[in-house]
Formats: structure tokens, sequence, C-alpha cells
């Protein structure tokens, strides 16, 4: 394996059917809820021009998989990377069902994005390919229909755009009645306090029941982080508060080390500076990716791409506990080596849910005109995520399985408790 061929990409929805198989051969899911949830909903493409800052015009193709809604409006990211495709769109489409199904959330599931390098476009440049996406997808989201959020290289700025473009497109009677038709937004344009943590937040809170549950200390204990946005940043600012010391971060531009510790919060000041890159960070050596598997830890937490734990970087890792922050980031080669291995797994859907519960908070506080405290906030997204850690363990302690087989469990008991209530029409 050469450095260049660590986290090699697959086709991430192979993997989203082949978890899903083991989970239903497992629990013995009814095969016609296993023919409809094999299925996306619907698959929007949309081509559209965007006017470029020297007057050119750009193509530009961007995509909406709605994967299921029976438990209410379609729900999830958008993300800008070359990496988007529609595998990539339909796989994390499927997974944020599955998530809002295991928390107990009242959304179905979506995902969305553009295929561009968001970083070769100006701002004007990216808020009106952000403004014509959301008009080219017109009626295709909606605050009681399908909900937006931020994923990777979108940010609250990109939601207050749609947010915009899309509520100029309505009646101006209805305009401040659709404000929910995004989250994530700034606090200012109806956002919720503690949404832009709440990944982060969600992860540390599942790992501290880990801990609780492994009577592992947290203060004083290491961890690595692939990824340092959002969730990355916000996992080691949260873990910092326990005492506990970052070895290695990697992002875009490259990984870097110090044993002695890296401060999560100088570093995030620092990325801020550098365009968001921690690469040339003075205060840490420049490592490899393999160096960055390598690292003995206590916990590694992948907070960036898909299919970065795999046959090839699996056996590298030498930690007690991986934390997925990311969505899909080990494939079912790596989860195979993690079990050989003896190392635990808080599986992606539990993981990373405080994201998506957060933003049913908001939503439910733009519908309500209403606006919660912080404390509040956290409080809630606690109770929400533990609970549903608990099914998780549980889960996997009843059917003598991995952690992820579990969440799956849990989640499609959920799902086919509802067809079954309610039947296919007609
Ligand atoms: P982000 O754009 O804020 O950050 C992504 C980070 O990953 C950046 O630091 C980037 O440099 C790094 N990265 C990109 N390519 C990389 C590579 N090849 N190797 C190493 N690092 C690389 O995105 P985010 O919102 O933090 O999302 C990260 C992951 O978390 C994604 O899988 C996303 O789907 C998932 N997630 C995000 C949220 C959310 O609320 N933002 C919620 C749930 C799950």
């Amino acid at each position: 394996m050469t450095d260049s061929e660590v986290g090699k990409r697959g086709n991430v929805y192979e993997n989203v059917v082949w978890q899903f198989n083991k989970a239903s051969d497992l629990m013995k899911l009814d095969l016609d809820i296993r023919k409809i949830l094999g299925k996306t909903t619907n698959e929007i493409i949309v081509n559209f021009p965007v006017k470029m800052d020297d007057g050119r015009i750009e193509m530009f193709t961007g995509y909406r998989v709605q994967h299921n809604n029976a438990l209410g409006p379609f729900k999830g990211g958008l993300r800008f990377h070359p990496a988007v495709d529609i595998h990539e769109v339909r796989a994390l489409a499927t997974w944020m069902t599955w998530k809002s199904a295991l928390t107990y959330i009242p959304f179905g599931g979506a995902k969305g994005g553009i295929q561009c390098d968001p970083f070769k476009y100006s701002q004007s440049e990216l808020e009106r390919i952000s403004r014509r996406f959301t008009f080219a997808l017109g009626n295709n989201i909606g605050p009681e229909y399908d909900i937006p959020a931020p994923d990777v290289n979108t940010n609250p700025q990109i939601m207050a755009w749609i947010l915009d473009t899309y509520i100029s497109t309505m009646p101006a009677h209805e305009r401040q009645a659709c404000i929910h038709v995004v989250t994530g937004k700034p606090i200012e344009s109806g956002g919720s306090l503690g949404r832009d943590k709440a990944t982060g937040q969600g992860v540390v809170y599942t790992v501290e029941e880990w801990a609780r549950d492994k009577g592992f200390n947290l203060a004083g204990a290491t961890y690595t982080v692939q990824g340092f946005g959002n969730v990355g940043s916000w996992t080691a600012l949260l873990l910092k508060q326990h005492g506990s010391k970052l070895l290695a971060v990697e992002d875009a531009s490259g990984a870097i080390a110090n044993a002695e510790g890296i401060d999560p919060e100088d570093l995030i000041a620092y990325a801020k500076k550098n365009n968001g890159l921690i690469s040339e960070y003075p205060k840490a050596r420049p490592i490899d990716r393999k160096t960055l598997f390598q690292t003995k830890a206590d916990i590694f937490v992948p907070a960036a791409l898909e299919n970065q734990i795999t046959a090839d970087t699996a056996p590298l890792l030498n930690v007690k506990l991986v934390a997925e922050g990311a969505n899909g980031p080990t494939d079912p080669d790596g989860d195979q080596v993690l079990q050989q291995k003896g190392i635990d797994l808080i599986p992606d859907i539990l993981c990373n849910a405080g994201g998506v519960i957060v933003s049913y908070f908001e939503w439910l506080q733009n519908k309500r005109s209403e606006f919660w405290e912080l404390e509040e906030v956290d409080t809630k997204l606690h109770r929400k995520i533990v609970s549903a850690y608990e099914r998780v363990r549980d889960t996997a302690k009843e059917y003598k399985t991995d952690w992820r087989t579990a969440a799956y469990i849990v989640a499609l008991s959920h799902l086919d408790t509802v067809y079954r209530e309610r039947g296919i029409f007609p």
C-alpha cells in the first residue's frame, strides 16, 4: 500500500446495501419492507448555469436524493465537493433515514449536493451557485417536505442564501412561515443555539456513555481526529474539556502530530486564519496519512469523508474506540478488521446524530416561533442521544452482534412497525 492509497474511496452505496442486508438477515426483516427500504423514493438531478465573476457561464450538476419519508419530512444535508455523485448522495440519504429512525426523530432521510470544488470560487460565486441550485430544486424542497442542512463544505451562510432564495419565490404572505425550509442557519436568521457544535457535542455525549460503560476515564485519555471542520474541531474542543489530549489531526491539506498534545482551541484559531487548513500549524510536526492511522491513542474520531477505515487502514489502527463523527467512514472490510482487533465502535448513525437532533430542535423552534436557551438544547440533545445509545447497546447484547448492525436493527424495527401499522396505499 502506498501513502496515496491510504483512505482510497469506493462506491459507498454498496456499503449501505451490505450493512442493510446484514442487519435485515439477522433480524429477519419482512421481505416486503426490505423491498421498500432497499430503494430511494426520489432522485433529483439538476444541471444549472451560474455566471462567474469574470462574466463566463459555468454549468453545475446538483443532486437531491430523497430516500424515505415514512416517519416525517425528508431531511439531510447538502455537500459541495468534487466527489459528490449519485452513489454518494444515495448512500448519505439512506443513512439519514436510519439515523432519524434510530433517534426517534420525526424525519425521513435525504441528502444533496453539488459536484464542485468550492475552494475554487469567490464568495459571490458561491452565493450565486447556492441560489441557482435552490432555484433549480424548486418545490423539491420545502419546510414540511424536504429540509436541507449543512454538510461538508457548506455552512450557516450558505443556508441563509438558500433560505432567502426559497422564500423569495414564495407568495409574500407565506414567506415568514417558511423559514424552517433549512436548518443550520445563522442564529440571527432563525438558527438554534447549539446547532453549530451539535454534531461534535453528540459525538462526545456518546463517547462519555461508552467511557462510563467501560469504566474508562476520559481525563488524560488520548485521541486522534481525521477532518478538522465543523464536526472534527467541535469534537476535539469538547474532548479537551474532559482533559483528554489530542495527539494527531488530519485534514484535506495534510496531517500533523505532537506527542505532547495539540491544543484544539489554538488549532481552530490557526485554521481560521489559514483558509480552514491545518497542515502548516507550527506547534506540531507534519506526518503522513499512514502515521496518523498508526498513532497509538485511546480514541480515533474520523470526521471527514467516507471509506477511510478499510482493509488497508484498519490494521494500522492502535486505539480502543472508533467514534464515527463522519458518515460512512468505515467500509465493511474495515468493520471486520476492527471487530477482529477488538476495537469498539460507535457507529455513524448514532455517533453523529447530534446534528440532525438539534436540526429538529431548530425546525421546532421556527414552527413555534420560539427561541430556546443553550442549556435547554443541550439537555434535550443529551437525553435523545443517550437513549439512542442505550437502545443500540442493549440491542447489540440481545442479538450478540456488532454495534453498527445493532443500530440498523433498532432503526429498521422502528420503520418496520410504522409500515405494518399504516399498510401500503391503496
Ligand atoms: P466540514 O466541511 O466542516 O469539514 C470537513 C473536514 O474534512 C475538513 O477539515 C476537510 O479539510 C477534511 N477533509 C476533506 N477531505 C479530506 C481527506 N481526504 N482527508 C482528510 N481530511 C479531509 O464538514 P463537516 O460538516 O465537519 O462534516 C464532516 C463529516 O461529518 C462528513 O462525513 C459529514 O457528512 C458528517 N456529518 C456532518 C454533520 C454536520 O452537522 N455538519 C452532521 C452529521 C455528520
